[in-house]
């Protein structure tokens, strides 16, 4: 049973991130208006907010206009529907943990792919929730450097020019997680990985934030 409401959760979280970038790409609330069809602007109800369900109940089409709806939105739905579903098996004593913690991690990286900006909240919580599940006085320490680096009382940001601030604050959390060489790791890896785009887009601000999140999750999976 607990593994068929991950299955669900997971598709409303795939579901709610895609709706996320594509509101905050465009500069809109993520809230209001509710859940709608982009070309007719009707708000969909009752079998039609369910993810994957309403795709193969309207062959994924729009109930109400039939504009088609793009096939990658179900596979996103169906990826994080199966990816939250393996959590129960991956991670049986800390499962809830370990599904906030994730899904904060991908809010925060659709936030930073949409806009290339995150808001110190999204990152306060995970840090928050590190410490929640594992109180230590380095943990203690490291919470308090994220919340005076989200105050930005103090330019600590022009020691560190070619690193955004939201960048340090989720290094930071991880501090909390990691040890220092699976810390390492992770910003080599994500670093690594970000080279060829940002030789390709010099000058442009890159999306770090999905970067480390995703070494994040692999090397704790
Ligand atoms: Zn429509």
């Amino acid at each position: 049973m607990i593994q068929l409401y991950l299955f669900i959760i997971g598709s409303c979280i795939g579901s709610f991130l895609l709706a996320t970038y594509q509101r905050l790409l465009l500069d809109k609330s993520i809230c209001i208006p509710r859940s709608h069809c982009d070309t007719c602007q009707k708000s969909l109800s009752g079998i039609l907010l369910i993810p994957i369900v309403s795709y193969v109940y309207t062959k994924g089409r729009c109930f109400y206009c039939h504009f088609k709806i793009p096939t990658y939105t179900l596979l996103i739905e169906i990826l994080f529907a199966i990816f939250y579903l393996a959590l129960y098996y991956i991670f049986p004593h800390y499962l809830i943990y370990h599904t906030l913690l994730f899904s904060l991690l991908f809010f925060i990286s659709t936030e930073d792919l949409a806009t290339r900006k995150v808001h110190s909240t999204g990152i306060l919580a995970i840090a928050g929730l590190i410490f929640f599940h594992r109180p230590t006085l380095i943990g203690f320490i490291f919470l308090s450097l994220v919340i005076v680096l989200s105050t930005e009382v103090f330019n600590i940001q022009s020691l560190f020019p070619h690193i955004g601030l939201a960048d340090l604050e989720l290094i930071l959390c991880f501090a909390m997680v990691d040890s220092v060489e699976k810390l390492a790791l992770t910003v080599l890896i994500a670093s690594l990985s970000m080279l060829p785009f940002h030789i390709a887009f010099k000058n442009h601000p890159l999306p770090f934030i999905p970067a480390l999140s995703l070494c994040f999750i692999i090397l704790c999976i």
